[in-house]
């Protein structure tokens, strides 16, 4: 998917609402301070997010969608509020973007800081902790990914309602493909296949869900064997667990997972837990992979409580810029950016409130910039 030499980078920037506004300029900037290591960058600020919704009726519209598919090598999303009671008229933007360009996996890695730290080994400076690593409830030891798969399952939204001569009644569909399965499925490995540790755990409930997450775990078990596979993945373990059991151990014990490949409503929950255990929100980045299309996302949300302040932290969407990079094959540049946020994170000296500094937004992203 790498773009060619002379090229320039198209990125399709959706800063949305609230802190995505704040965040999207730091991510923009750690791309541009790359300079000729990735082919030059081209910004196309795109509209998008509730609050474009309140002012024109539309949380996304066709020219940003049309624009995406046809210009866009990639894009980066900063976050949507969502609003606390059902608006008419209003959809989730983010939710029609994965649908639209077919960004059928979301995927999160989710890292302990002191892991970051020690990852960087080179550097002969005293470690000092800041303070986030310091926080008791940070695990020390989290060095996963989450595939969640990002089209089906319940988010299909099928749903209705009857009355019957007892009350109400409500049901959802839940769908699951060998397709979609598959796909993710394989990313999962692929993914795996480019880790120390090589390992994929399946996460599914085919003790009650026997049909649909069984198709789903048969289908991501036979990835390794598919025709044209060649035992590419051989050297890729598998595991399995349930997910009520996942959820327990991966708050137990954190470093048993390496990849975990989960159906979107699990994969929902596991990827929030796992960002849990290594502190702040605003460290966690994200992406949405298609076949031919990538979209950097920080995990977080839109953040009212801290919006307009210049205190969110930008490293979530600095790391999510980097994601996207590699994605699209430019590891250099991303591992540049990914250094830079350890060593700003190393040294504790200038970092956000959610991590215990006092820094602002823009301080912090001028940090990283200066050492990329
Ligand atoms: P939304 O409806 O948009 O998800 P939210 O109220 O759920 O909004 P989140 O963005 O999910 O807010 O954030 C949850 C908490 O984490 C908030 O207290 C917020 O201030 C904090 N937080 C989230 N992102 C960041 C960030 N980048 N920097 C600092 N704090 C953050
Ligand atoms: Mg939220």
């Amino acid at each position: 998917m790498a773009t060619t030499a002379g090229r320039s980078l198209k990125i399709g920037m959706l800063p949305a609402d609230g802190i995505g506004r704040e965040v999207l300029p730091a991510a923009r900037a750690a791309i541009l301070a790359l300079g000729s290591s990735i082919p030059k960058p081209e910004f196309i600020d795109l509209a998008a997010g509730f609050e474009h919704f309140t002012r024109t009726g539309t949380a996304l519209p066709d020219e940003t969608v049309s624009v995406l598919q046809q210009e866009c090598d990639c894009a980066m999303f900063g976050a949507v509020s969502s609003p606390s009671r059902k608006v008419t008229g209003y959809s989730s933007p983010i939710v029609a973007l994965r649908k639209k360009m077919d960004l059928y996996a979301n995927i999160r890695p989710v890292t302990s800081v002191s892991l970051h730290q020690l990852s960087d080994c080179n550097s002969t400076a005293p470690i000092s902790m800041p303070q986030v690593a310091a926080d008791p409830t940070a695990k020390p030891d989290v060095d996963l990914v989450v595939i969640r798969e990002n089209t089906e399952c319940l988010y299909v939204k099928q749903e209705n309602q009857v009355n019957t001569e007892h009350g109400k009644e409500a049901r959802a569909t839940r769908l699951i493909t060998e397709r979609a399965s598959r796909r993710i499925g394989e990313m999962a490995f692929k993914t795996a296949l480019a880790r120390p540790r090589k390992h994929v755990t399946i996460i599914h409930k085919s003790n009650v869900l026997s049909i649909t997450d069984g198709l789903f775990r048969e289908t991501v078990r036979a990835v390794p064997s598919l025709p044209g596979v060649n035992g590419k993945y051989d050297e890729v373990a598998i595991a399995e667990q349930l997910v009520d059991s996942a959820v327990y151990r991966l708050f137990r014990e954190p470093n048993i997972y390496d990849v975990m490949v989960a159906p979107n409503l699990y994969g929902d929950i596991l990827s929030d837990a796992a960002a849990a255990l290594v502190g702040s929100l605003g460290l966690v980045p994200s992406i949405n992979a298609g076949d031919s299309f990538v979209m950097g996302e920080p995990v977080h949300g839109s953040a009212p409580d801290i919006a307009g302040q210049d205190i969110a932290n930008p490293l979530a969407a600095i790391r999510s810029a980097a994601l996207m990079l590699r994605h699209l094959g430019y590891g250099d540049g991303a591992n540049r950016i990914e250094k830079a946020v350890d060593a700003v994170i190393r040294e504790g000296k200038v970092l956000t409130p959610d991590l215990g500094g006092k820094s602002k937004t823009s301080e912090v992203t001028n940090e990283v910039i200066k050492r990329i």
